[in-house]
């Protein structure tokens, strides 16, 4: 081979190497991109499970919400919170559509936390359950949700205008912005087949995609199940009928068979008596041993009602360390001996650390002390308060002159203020409220009735079978601070009469939603008093409960009205009033505010000590409250 052959045989080697590295880099330009695609698949993937990870932590949440049997409350606040927190949702709330007088209004059933409202409370100067919330009548929105469809906008400016009508445009769209809401996400929720309420998200996408309304579905599903599962666990919870520490039938049992019992003991004729038992100084056990001590002598006393009470007893821990027992078919003399019986057997314990513990027992007979079954327990209530007060760990017999004549003064009061020419009240209303106090003095439970319909007239929110939660509250803060049943009597009629002077009060006032001028508070302030004073001044027989009503505004610190007495200068009696009265209007709605939780209104009656109430009337107030 010449050199020429040679140089172009090495030439073709080196266009074959220089095509063999080319295609070799091709190919691994070709693996590297492939690569690339790979990774941002896998990215891709990675992210997708991510977020259906983070969903299915929520749905998990929710389901863990389910089996813990909280209140529906609670659900809804953790629902709203752990969408907006996994999900990543700007802002999460539930909603429902309420209807009053004055029309249709939105209510806020939970929301969840985030910087948005932080902004919104600070502009509208307070939170939004007290602010009235606009319902869009919309009927797209309608539609969908009439057909339980996703409706989904991009307009969260009108959405959010619409609601809070009282902020400012620019500060809404400023708002918006800065938060970075694109869209807004409404899913209607069923409950047993009927529109419930509305799940409104607000989201930082402009569009959801397929998958996310999927999942907002099932989601909304899940929330659903949630809906029921609480009200089923409340439905099932308000039907109990077993006392969960003791296993004694509860309260309510107690009083379906004592009601049951009547119609027998009519029936036939017969007689049936009730022992009221109360353990003595269960608090200082408590305060001495512990509040597992305390339960332990609890069930102490149940397990010794257990053993001596017959097949066709009714044994009942009625609430905290009280105890009922119905026996069917037995007088006042067989009841004395079943109840000392009771009491010496549980005198007889010996427990563990704690020793021997007491109680103090009542009984009283249907068919020998009273023919009314409220009337009979109240006197096996109050032969057990004698039996405290003569030195515990004893029996006594139901006295029928202690019945109460508390009932029959606020009937009374009633006809005389229906009667009172100057009160607004409709004539048909008069005449009925009047049918119903002539017939009385049979049924005392009517007299709520009355009350009831005397407080709607002047305050719509009023819970109707209130008056008799008060009365029973009054009640029992009597007993803790020792009031003779002259005061007891005192106090309940006053409870029932406090607030008549609103009567007198012009309707707008009372219904106002805005802000209220000084000039309306004032008259706000001083003039139920001064009417309730004016209206019950020429009834002779409720001169004495005038003054507790009269002062039932002043606050321990003298903050109060109308007289700015402090402390104990404020007749006791009043104190109970003014403390009864704010928990049981915290827990009504007002045009102005949703109403408060239990725990909520206590927190507040807690934060009102030494400013309003002192520390023992809220302490005590609480711990009634709280055993409820
Ligand atoms: P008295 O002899 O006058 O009845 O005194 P007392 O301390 O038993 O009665 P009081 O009514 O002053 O207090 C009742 C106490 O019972 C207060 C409350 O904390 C306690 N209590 C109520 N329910 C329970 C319960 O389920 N467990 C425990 N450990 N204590 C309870
Ligand atoms: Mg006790």
């Amino acid at each position: 081979m010449g050199f020429w052959d040679k140089l172009n045989n090495f030439k073709d080697k080196i266009n074959e190497v220089e095509h063999n590295i080319y295609t070799s880099r091709k190919d691994l330009m070709e693996v590297y991109e492939k690569n690339l695609q790979l990774e941002a698949e896998i990215k891709e993937r990675t992210e997708e499970l991510e977020v259906a990870n983070q969903r299915l932590v929520t749905v998990q949440h929710i389901w863990e919400m389910m089996n813990s049997s909280q209140p529906l409350a609670n659900v809804l606040d953790s629902i709203v919170n752990s969408l907006q927190g996994e999900l990543g949702y700007l802002f999460s709330c539930i909603v429902q559509k309420k209807v009053d007088n004055n029309g249709q209004y939105l209510e806020l059933l939970a929301e969840s936390k985030c910087d948005f409202l932080e902004r919104v409370y600070e502009v509208l100067g307070k939170a939004l359950y007290e602010t009235r919330l606009r319902w869009r009548e919309d009927a797209d929105v309608d539609y969908h949700i009439e057909n339980n469809k996703i409706y989904q906008s991009r307009d969260v400016l009108f959405s959010l205008d619409y609601i809070f009508p009282d902020l400012p445009k620019g500060m809404m769209q400023d708002l918006i912005k800065k938060t970075g809401m694109a869209s807004y996400i409404l899913i209607p929720l069923k409950s047993n087949g009927n529109h419930f309420a509305s799940l409104i998200v607000y989201s930082s996408r402009p569009d959801a995609q397929a998958a996310e309304r999927n999942f907002l579905k099932l989601f909304s599903k899940q929330i659903e199940l949630a809906i029921t599962v609480a009200n089923l666990f409340q439905t099932v919870k308000d039907q109990a009928v077993t006392d969960g520490l003791t296993g004694l039938h509860n309260r309510r049992y107690f009083e379906e068979e004592a009601q049951k019992e009547v119609l027998r003991a009519q029936r036939q004729n017969q007689k049936f008596t009730v022992i009221g038992l109360d353990l003595d100084h269960l608090k200082q056990i408590n305060d001495n041993y512990g509040h597992s001590c305390g339960d332990i002598a609890i069930k102490t006393v149940a397990d010794v009602l257990k053993r001596n009470a017959r097949s066709i007893d009714t044994a009942a821990r009625m609430g905290g360390e009280e105890f009922n027992i119905l026996l069917p078919g037995v007088d006042h003399v067989g009841g004395l001996v079943a109840a000392e019986r009771i009491r010496k057997a549980i005198e007889d314990v010996e427990i563990d650390v704690l020793g021997h513990v007491t109680a103090s027992v009542g009984v009283a007979t249907f068919g020998e002390h009273s023919d009314n079954l409220n009337e009979l327990l109240e006197l096996t209530d109050q032969a057990m308060y004698s039996s405290k007060k003569n030195g515990r760990n004893r029996v006594t017999l139901a006295n029928p002159e202690d019945l109460e004549s508390w009932q029959d003064i606020a009937i009374d009061s009633f006809i005389e203020i229906l009667k009172n020419k100057k009160m607004p009240i409709d004539k048909s209303v008069s005449e009925r409220m009047n049918k119903m106090l002539g017939k009385l003095t049979l049924d005392h439970d009517a007299l709520y009735t009355v009350s009831d319909m005397l407080s709607e007239l002047y305050n719509p929110n009023h819970k109707v079978g209130s008056s008799k939660q008060k009365i029973v509250v009054a009640n029992l803060l009597a007993k803790r601070f020792e009031l003779s049943k002259e005061d007891t009597d005192k106090l309940k009629v006053a409870i029932l009469l406090y607030d008549i002077g609103n009567m007198m009060l012009p309707k707008e006032i009372l219904q106002k939603r805005t802000p209220l001028t000084d000039e309306e508070k004032e008259l706000i302030k001083t003039h139920p008093v001064i009417a309730a004073k004016e209206i019950l001044s020429p009834i002779a027989i409720v001169q004495d409960v005038i003054p507790i009503i009269e002062h039932h505004h002043e606050n321990w610190d003298g903050s109060g009205y109308p007289a700015n007495a402090s402390g104990q200068s404020i007749p006791l009696c009043s104190q109970m009033v003014l403390i009864i009265d704010a928990y049981f209007a915290l827990v009504e709605s007002r045009p102005y505010r949703k109403a408060k939780t239990k725990e909520e209104a206590l927190q507040i009656i807690k934060d009102g000590i030494n400013t309003k109430w002192n520390a023992k009337i809220a302490q005590e107030f609480i711990s009634i409250i709280s055993q409820d």
